[in-house]
């Protein structure tokens, strides 16, 4: 049955959780031990109509991890019922996005146009029950005689038409003998019911557009309502996990599978969506920002879509920590944006190989270095993993270091380099900065400095502590490159809440930066690793470089807004 489960039918000590209980975990742990299920099957049900944002990996992450924690299987199932707004495209974005999240549908990737002749064949069933009927009304007409919350709805004057008429229409319906829009088929319910949707819902409409998979074979499909449910009961889903909206439409669901002969009886639970601060999740307007060229694509790294976060630098293990930490609830909230952040953040410290690289070079020559030699530092991969080893960066006369790291007039409690001063450049040497050499408009084109042999490695035998170290490159080693920074999408947390969504796009949200110069080892970076560039953030290989033109993204600074929050609780 799909009736819920009664409260007070459950025993005091409720069987053991999975890993992170939630409402869910539990409806699915009570159905198993009380025996109403002997295996769980859930699905993930996206429409290829645009690319999966943040927002489904959390219902990726809730089907696909609740049939793994209690021993089941989820399937992948393409709701692919409106092929007016449907391509290949989005088919195949989706299953690698799946895929990368860390999922797997083994055999069971489905379409619910797999079903169209089962779907219609039911269609039928419900005709001839006098279930359904075909009505002639507009689309206008058929919202106009709705009627609204407080006004119910009135009968259409097609409402009465026998089945015997209802299934010729349908079947020439199908024969594309009516031009789109001309006709729809309706269950046949209660237009007076307080819930809009059981006012005789359209179950089928005529639309004439190439199905990426059944081509012109249909020019009816079935509407989301009269696919959905009756799908889930075809892959025998025992769990339809779906996000709130659908809850009214649960009255539905269950009329639908209850006067139809389906082999299996679904259960469909309803959780609050994901949302986030500073971006947006609906696929209708990334869709709009992709073909309005607000972005670059749908992969683009500002962008929320997973293929956006991928290209951007974040890894799956990241995202899917953000979405346990969110959890599943029942009432919808706005997340911050910098949780995730934290999240992400969280795994890269852990497994991103620190490397140096100045993005905005100013040039230092140590002129008490000889000409024309160089040498090898040994460098520490990463300090949060002993396992990473060592490298060698070359260092020589000739470096970049970060133009904001020096200061002619430094002002109080800058530490960093300034005439006069000493600093460490990391594991390298101590230098001192002795002049400053600067062009006809007053721009410091370099500084000349000198080095303390005595100080390699970046200690000095005498217990000399500069106050600053610096990250550096040899300007005689150096890799060009192209670097791209990114900021929120949206400067508003909440984009759109007073008037135009696109006027809260932050125009500073990409700042492309060239002729950043990187040490030697980055050249060998491959496309979706993600290291950090020491003081400055966590960057990721973008697929525009070329093979001397490397292009990397800024991934996340690597300062935590969200470490303070969570810490002052
Ligand atoms: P959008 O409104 O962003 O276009 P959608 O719900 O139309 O999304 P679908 O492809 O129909 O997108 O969604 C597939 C599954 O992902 C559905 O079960 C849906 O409930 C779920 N889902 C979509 N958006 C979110 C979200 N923000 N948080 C959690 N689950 C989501
Ligand atoms: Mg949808």
């Amino acid at each position: 049955m799909t009736d819920a489960v009664p409260a007070q039918g459950r025993p005091a000590t409720p069987a053991p959780l999975s890993e992170r209980g939630d409402f869910i975990r539990e409806i699915v742990a009570a159905d198993l031990r009380d025996g109403r299920r002997t295996e769980i099957v859930t699905r993930f049900p996206p429409e290829p109509n645009g690319y999966l944002h943040i927002g489904h990996a959390k219902a990726i992450c809730l089907n696909f991890g609740i049939a793994r924690e209690f021993g089941g299987r989820c399937n992948l199932r393409f709701d692919d019922t409106n092929p007016a707004r449907e391509e290949q495209e989005y088919i195949d974005a989706i299953q690698a996005d799946v895929r990368w999240l860390g999922f797997d549908w083994g055999d069971h990737l489905h379409y619910a146009s797999d079903y169209f002749e089962q779907l219609y064949a039911w269609a039928q069933d419900l005709i001839r029950q006098g279930k359904a009927y075909v009505d002639d009304l507009t689309a206008d007409q058929i919202r106009d005689y709705r009627g609204t919350l407080t006004d119910p709805g009135r009968p259409s004057p097609f409402r009465d038409r026998t089945p015997a008429q209802s299934l010729d229409l349908f079947e020439r319906m199908r024969q594309g003998e009516f031009e789109n829009g001309a006709r729809v088929l309706r269950a046949l319910i209660d237009m007076a019911s307080p819930n809009i949707n059981l006012r005789d819902p359209v179950l089928y409409r005529i639309v004439r557009a190439s199905h990426p998979r059944t081509g012109d074979a249909w020019c009816i499909y079935p509407t989301y309502d009269f696919a959905h449910g009756q799908s889930d009961a075809i892959e025998g889903i025992t769990h339809s996990l779906c996000t709130l909206e659908f809850e009214i439409h649960r009255p539905l669901y269950d009329w639908l599978l209850g006067n139809l002969p389906v082999p299996s009886r679904p259960r469909q639970v309803e959780f609050a969506r994901l949302n986030l601060t500073h971006t947006v999740m609906s696929k209708r307007i990334l869709h709009k920002m992709v073909t309005e060229g607000h972005v670059r694509g749908w992969d683009d790294p500002r962008m929320p879509t997973i293929s956006g976060l991928r290209r951007r630098g974040f890894p799956a293990e990241g995202i899917r920590d953000f979405v346990t930490e969110v959890g599943v609830a029942k009432a919808d909230s706005v997340h911050e944006v910098a949780m995730l952040e934290h999240s992400i953040r969280a795994v890269l410290n852990r497994t991103a190989p620190r490397r140096m690289a100045v993005l905005d070079p100013l040039k230092v020559v140590i002129t008490n270095y000889p000409e024309g030699r160089s040498e090898e530092m040994e460098v520490v991969n990463n300090p949060e993993d002993p396992a990473a080893g060592t490298r060698g960066v070359p260092f020589g006369r000739e470096l970049w270091i970060e133009r904001d790291d020096f200061q002619e007039v430094p002002p109080p409690k800058f530490f960093r380099l300034a005439p006069g001063r000493e600093v460490r450049l990391r594991a390298a040497y101590f230098v001192t900065c002795q002049e400053v050499v600067k062009d006809a408009d007053g721009t410091i084109t370099e500084l000349r400095c000198t080095y303390d042999p005595a100080t390699r490695g970046g200690d000095s035998p005498d217990g000399r502590r500069p106050k600053a170290t610096l990250h550096w490159v040899s300007a005689a080693d150096a890799i060009e490159a192209q670097v791209r920074l990114y900021d929120h999408l949206f400067t508003r947390p909440d984009p759109g809440a007073e008037g135009d969504l696109f006027a809260d796009l932050n125009p500073a949200s990409e700042t492309i930066l060239a002729g950043c110069r990187l040490e030697p080892a980055l050249a060998a970076t491959a496309v979706g690793e993600t290291v950090q560039f020491e003081r400055l953030g966590y960057f990721c290989t973008d697929p525009d470089s070329g093979p001397d033109a490397p292009v990397f993204n800024r991934t996340l600074t690597l300062k935590d807004s969200w470490a303070k929050v969570a810490a002052k609780g």
